[in-house]
């Protein structure tokens, strides 16, 4: 755990009393704090009670009175569509609003660290589409290379859980826009961001606010180093904004898409191969079609946005191809269940949205995709050009019909659920083919979260041959 430290004796309020918000309140108590946990749901206020926290209700009419500091969990919303009623009556009586990223920026740093050989240091990456697999494969290459590390934030443990820092430690967090939007320090000493797609509009006031949340990683800590994938306008834009001129080395740009030129860094990935170019000159040249775990487009520009985040802290080409080579892949993220009778299944439940599932549709050839869920806002409309490998969809969930109206004259099925689904496509697939789970759509009208509809997929096409 890291103390927060700051507060000693003063009156602060946890919001939210999810896996963050009770580390937070750990974490303000190890620190010295009067923590005063709150949560709408009585479930939850049983659980942090029962771990002898304090509870304090905050709808009363003197809550916030005598109160330093609100701490708030990601889940809740403080602004758009609607802002939670607890915050916003926190900026009325001008409490400051902070969350655990905020309280970790300035909590991790302490007097130890003097007796260090080299400081520790954190990575922090951000993006529409790639941030787990990225940040666990920084953590990967660091681990195989025998440095110290640890990998928190949306993924791993919460950031106030991790253990202090060691001699040369890196930390890797994973970050999404609603951490960044509001936490209060944000000082990476390297930051990336993979990639922007539209997502949780509503939550940011459309799309600028949601760049907006995640640009203030570069913009408000000032990292040493910036690695930015400029595959999009915003991307460009933020890494002209945080460079002095084209030949500033301080900013890393990542394309999955062309070859980048010039005076500066650049680390890109063209028909498979990633190459790293430093005042205008090759450095190095990795092959990465070989690379199990790291299928497709969309991973060989995760693996340039780690590949170049790992030559920031100054370790070498060769050692980091060995661990691309040796990283096995996250569940759910175009993940390999087996091979059967010539027929791949990969899960990527994780595509959520419709820029996962594009990238996952590219990633493999001839393509039995098992799609549907719970749609979101904008349709599949936008996954058309994208279509051309699908043999076949096989439909399920509540969109089912309506995805079916909008794939065309693609053959489908509708299968309603996932069972039916991996028979069916399994029944029609030929030797060659990939029974692909990209559903486009979250998965709450059939599962309580993404995990539980992959592992139900992996469980399906396990059964197909008879195991339990
Ligand atoms: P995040 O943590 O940002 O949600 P993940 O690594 O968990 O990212 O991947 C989420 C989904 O997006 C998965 O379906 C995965 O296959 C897909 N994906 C992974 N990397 C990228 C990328 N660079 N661009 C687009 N889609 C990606």
């Amino acid at each position: 755990m890291i103390p927060v430290r700051g507060y000693e004796n003063q009156r602060v309020a946890v919001l939210g009393l999810g896996r963050s918000g009770l580390a937070a309140a750990r974490a303000l108590s190890a620190g010295g704090a009067d923590v005063l946990c709150w949560d709408d749901g009585a479930e939850a206020r049983a659980r942090a009670e029962a771990e002898g926290l304090s509870l304090h209700d905050l709808s009363r009419a003197d809550a916030f009175e005598g109160l330093a500091l609100l701490v708030t969990s990601p889940g809740i919303p403080h602004l758009y569509p609607e802002p939670n009623r607890h915050i916003a009556r926190a900026y009325e009586a001008g409490v400051p609003v902070d969350n655990d990223i905020g309280l970790f920026f300035r909590a991790f740093a302490s007097a130890g660290w003097d007796d260090f050989e080299t400081r520790p240091k954190v990575v922090a990456v951000t993006g529409s589409n790639g941030k787990s697999t990225t940040s666990a494969l920084i953590h990967h290459i660091l681990s195989e290379a025998g440095r110290p590390a640890q990998l928190a934030g949306n993924i791993g443990r919460g950031v106030l859980d991790i253990d202090p820092a060691r001699d040369g430690e890196v930390v890797v967090l994973e970050l999404s826009s609603y951490q960044t939007e509001l936490a209060r320090a944000l000082t990476p000493d390297i930051a990336v961001f993979t990639n922007l797609s539209p997502d949780h509009l509503d939550r940011h006031g459309g799309r600028g606010g949601y760049f907006a949340a995640k640009r203030r990683l570069f913009a408000e800590g000032g990292p040493d180093r910036a690695v930015i994938g400029v595959d999009e306008i915003e991307g460009r834009f933020l890494a002209d904004q945080m460079s002095e001129g084209p030949g500033d080395d301080r900013v890393i740009r990542v394309s999955a898409e062309r070859k980048l030129a010039g005076p500066g860094w650049q680390v890109f990935a063209r028909k498979g191969f990633l190459s790293e170019y430093r005042k205008g000159r090759q450095v190095a040249s990795i092959d990465l079609r070989p690379m199990k775990g790291l299928p497709g487009r969309h991973n060989h520009q995760n693996a340039c946005a780690a590949y170049a985040a790992c030559r920031a802290l100054g370790m070498g080409p060769r050692q980091i191809e060995a661990a691309l080579a040796s990283f096995a892949g996250l569940p759910h993220r175009s993940q390999l269940v087996t091979e059967r009778g010539g027929v791949r299944f990969v899960n990527d439940s994780k595509a959520t949205n419709v820029d996962s599932a594009a990238a996952a549709l590219q990633a493999f050839d001839r393509i039995r995709w098992i799609a549907g869920g719970l749609g979101k806002e904008g349709g599949i409309g936008a996954l058309a050009p994208h279509l051309g490998r699908v043999v076949k969809a096989y439909l399920i969930g509540h969109s089912a019909r309506d995805f079916a109206l909008q794939i065309g004259d693609m053959p489908h099925e509708i299968c309603e659920t996932m069972e039916r689904a991996v028979a069916r496509a399994a029944a029609e697939a030929e030797p060659g083919e990939t029974v692909l789970l990209a559903p486009a759509a979250a998965s709450f009208d059939q599962y309580p979260d993404f995990e539980a509809r992959g592992d139900d997929f992996v469980a399906r096409v396990r059964a197909l041959d008879g195991a339990p």
